[in-house]
């Protein structure tokens, strides 16, 4: 299936692995132009070239924290016109509520709320002027199905959610969509990481705990970051010009709700 958007340009923000980098991959294999961005320069050089030469696209690796006004500037001044944004940055850390004071709350909420409508803010009115633009957001299968002792991302992303479901239905919008990707269980550092405090939490062997998890997920094994990477190269696509302020959740049917 050819998704009509060879030849348009992207923004990936935290892209030098995981999720990010699935779908900047899954973006470059469909000759779209990128800038793709993350913290540590090494890593993202890597992923830069490695997407060069799986795909021969242009892809200009733009190092920052995307959380920053310096890291977002920097990445902006690379590709001020973006056809396609796709926003994400690291997950807040697991803990407990009580241990949550006004400055671990901001930090979560700048990172997961704030980073993206900042990102969103710059490049939308380009987009709408030109008459195409897609945004995905990155959020999570907490936004569905919060755990309490990732209670910092569940409020943070709870907040971008809300904010883009009145902004994707903003009139004057045309071909302009936005819609987020609700990981589960994807394949990652930051799940093997999360597997490792969670496990520490309940107070089980991880090898025990993992086992466990996979029981709970009706696909029976972990996602395929690049099956994550599929889907938002789809939602970019010309095809999906009339799907907008919905949440994908991409967890192997661990969602248990019938919506
Ligand atoms: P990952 O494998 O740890 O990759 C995170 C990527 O983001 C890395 O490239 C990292 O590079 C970059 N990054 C982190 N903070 C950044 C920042 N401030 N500025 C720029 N780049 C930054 O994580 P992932 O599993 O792909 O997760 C992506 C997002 O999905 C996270 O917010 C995570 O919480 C969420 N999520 C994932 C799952 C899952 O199943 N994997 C489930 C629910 C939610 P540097 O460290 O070098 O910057």
């Amino acid at each position: 299936m050819d998704l009509g958007i060879k030849g348009r340009s992207a923004i990936v923000c935290a892209a030098s692995k995981g999720l990010g980098r699935a779908c900047a991959m899954a973006l470059a294999q469909e000759g779209v132009k990128l800038v793709i961005n993350a913290r540590t320069v090494k890593d993202l050089e890597r992923t830069a070239d490695e997407i060069r030469t799986e795909t021969g696209a242009e892809v200009t690796a733009v190092a920052g924290d995307i959380t920053t006004d310096d890291g977002r500037g920097a990445v902006l001044a690379a590709m001020p016109d973006p056809d396609i944004l796709i926003t994400n940055a690291g997950g807040p850390p697991p803990g407990d509520f009580h241990d949550w004071d006004r400055d671990i709350w901001i930090a979560a909420l700048t990172a997961n709320m704030l980073t993206p409508i900042e990102m969103i803010r710059a490049t939308v009115d380009g987009m709408i002027a030109r008459k195409f633009g897609r945004i995905i957001n990155i959020t999570s299968n907490m936004v569905k199905a919060p755990a309490d002792i990732l209670g910092l991302s569940n409020g943070a992303r709870c907040g971008l959610t809300g904010f883009v479901a009145g902004l994707a239905r903003r009139k004057g919008s045309d071909n302009v969509t936005i819609n987020n990707m609700l990981p589960g269980n994807m394949d990652t550092q930051r799940l093997q990481s999360n597997f490792v405090a969670m496990a520490k939490n309940a107070d089980m062997d991880l090898d025990a705990y993992i086992a466990m998890r996979l029981k709970n997920i009706p696909a029976g094994r972990l996602g395929d970051p690049a099956e994550f990477g599929a889907l938002c190269a789809y939602l970019c696509s010309v095809q999906a010009g009339y799907i907008t302020g919905q949440n994908f959740l991409i967890d192997g049917g661990t969602y248990p709700g019938t919506f």
